[in-house]
């Protein structure tokens, strides 16, 4: 720990002015956030709230619905990555529709999705692509080597996310229940894809400072020094220079602008929100699975992701949390990923969860 570190470590740890909340926006910090036993380091008026920033986490119960209808399709096969065989539907997971016959195989990479295709050409494929700004350019590529090879039996059913009308929602749920966030550590993955600009601008017009930051606990730390400091003020930093430019990541902008097109979107615990996501255009529809049909969520009975993808309560509030709930046996999709706020909950401590609000002086 070098320095300036140390100094932040020790501010942080001792700090005793108002209390604050933090929301990290990105699934990935919230990993790297408890992986660096980072809440143990600040003081009790500091509390770290997780967002909607796991993608399976925000994704509605019909989509899931809907790729285990096409799982069960004659001469159909779903496509996906690892997490999403295990998120429940409104009635059970793509891994509970294998066990009854359905065909869904998980793959590591869009390659793979060329290569069945290839491997059986009369079989329909249907790729469960979900994900936010830092992924949409992974499927614009897939979706160039399908056109440029001419092959035609692979169609996805995108559920694609863009983070700013999501995070504007999410305050104004927090600010309305009277438990406003107090500053925002942005996304630092989707801002290399995007820039820095929509998140300048949210400050401004939240009021409350956005910090992008990296990934290593100090790297973390800075960020969350700079937040508490910056507290009440407006203004955006852009602490991951060295990955963050201002403009982004041009030519994965264009290649993701080429096949998509701004959409509203609904999210778990958030509901539609208008220009929130990304749809296939008109003229690339032949591969689109039914994509823009799906919105409504019905979680399973208690489940309360929601909640905490809103950071209106903990993981540990949740009363099926570690009980009926687990990673092995996840009953939301907030248990599945290792960057769900209850997974990450339950792994980082033993099963006991984060504080409660209610613990905080
Ligand atoms: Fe949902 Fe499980 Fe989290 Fe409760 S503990 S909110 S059931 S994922």
């Amino acid at each position: 720990m070098n320095g300036s570190t140390r100094q932040a470590a020790d501010f942080l740890r001792s700090y005793d002015g108002a209390k604050i909340r933090l929301m990290e926006v990105c699934g990935t910090h919230t990993a790297e956030i408890s992986a660096n036993g980072i809440p143990s380091m600040l003081s009790d008026r500091i509390r770290l709230i997780s967002g909607p920033g796991c993608p399976v986490c925000v994704t509605v119960s019909s989509y899931i619905d809907r790729l285990i209808e096409y799982s069960m399709s004659e001469n159909t096969t779903v496509l996906t990555f690892g997490d999403l065989l295990r998120v429940p539907g409104s009635g059970g997971s793509l891994a509970d529709a294998i066990a009854r016959g359905g065909r869904a195989e998980y793959v590591y990479a869009p390659s793979r999705v060329i290569e069945r295709a290839l491997e059986e050409p009369d079989r329909s494929f249907i790729f469960g692509a979900v994900g936010f700004e830092t992924t949409a350019p992974v499927y614009a590529m897939l979706l160039e080597e399908l056109l440029q090879r001419g092959i035609r039996n692979v169609r996805l059913l995108t559920s694609l996310k863009t983070m700013p009308a999501a995070i504007r929602a999410v305050a104004r749920l927090a600010r309305d229940a009277g438990e406003p966030v107090d500053a925002f550590l942005a996304p630092g993955h989707v801002c290399a894809v995007t820039g820095t600009a929509d998140y300048a601008a949210l400050a401004k017009e939240l009021q409350v400072p956005f910090v992008v930051s990296g990934f290593g606990g100090e790297e973390l730390l800075a960020a969350i020094y700079a937040l508490v400091k910056l507290r009440g003020r407006g203004e955006m930093r852009n602490l991951y220079p060295r990955i963050v430019r201002p403009e982004g990541n041009p030519r994965a902008l264009e290649a993701v602008n080429r096949f998509f097109a701004p959409a509203d979107a609904g999210w778990r615990g958030l509901g539609m929100i208008p220009g929130s996501g990304l749809l296939l255009r008109e003229e690339y529809s032949s591969f689109d699975a039914g994509s823009a049909e799906l919105s409504e969520d019905r979680p399973a009975a208690g489940c309360r992701c929601g909640e905490v993808l809103t950071g209106r309560i903990t993981p540990g509030e949740c009363p099926l949390y570690g009980t009926a709930c687990t990673p092995v046996r996840p009953v939301g999709a907030c248990m599945v990923s290792a960057e769900g706020g209850c997974h990450t909950a339950y792994v980082s401590s033993g099963g006991k969860g984060r504080k409660k609000e209610a613990d905080l002086t």
